[in-house]
């Protein structure tokens, strides 16, 4: 399996922080660290049958065949890591609670977390802003 990762600019947030990621030539996963945006687009076979699911369109690609796209709205993440450099992301998929977002900034808040890689954001699809709770996301947070 090959793979080849390069920087991104994200289509929800317009950040510049996502990242565009190709497995084995036909499968490309873009990600954003900051609003949690993701996509997913499939090169198809020629002659397949595109099976749909929920949250996938196909759309005509380069060459003429068809890619499967599969977008996912993000509305903000959170990544916690600790001074070993071990962090985990978890991404809003719906728009967070108040009671989850003090629940976050407390676990940001702990001794053991390294703040300069750990952050919080929060991410409106209707207005397009996204907010910094937290820190400042990073794609290279660990
Ligand atoms: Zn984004």
């Amino acid at each position: 399996m090959s793979t080849h990762m390069e920087p991104a600019a994200c289509p929800q947030c317009a950040c510049a922080d996502a990242s565009s990621t190709l497995y084995d030539h036909r499968r490309l996963v873009l990600e954003c660290p900051a609003c949690g945006f993701s996509e997913e687009r499939t090169h198809l076979d020629p002659h397949a049958t595109p099976h749909l699911g929920h949250g996938e369109t196909v759309v005509p690609s380069d060459d003429g065949a068809l890619d499967l796209v599969r977008r996912t709205p993000g509305y903000g993440v959170v990544t916690i890591v600790d001074h070993v450099g071990i962090g985990c992301s978890t991404v809003f998929t719906t728009p967070p609670t108040e009671q989850e977002i003090s629940t976050w900034r407390a676990d940001l808040a702990h001794p053991d977390i390294d703040p300069e890689r750990s952050y919080l954001t929060i991410y409106d699809p209707a207005t397009g802003v996204r907010t910094d709770v937290v820190g400042v996301p990073s794609q290279t947070a660990w």
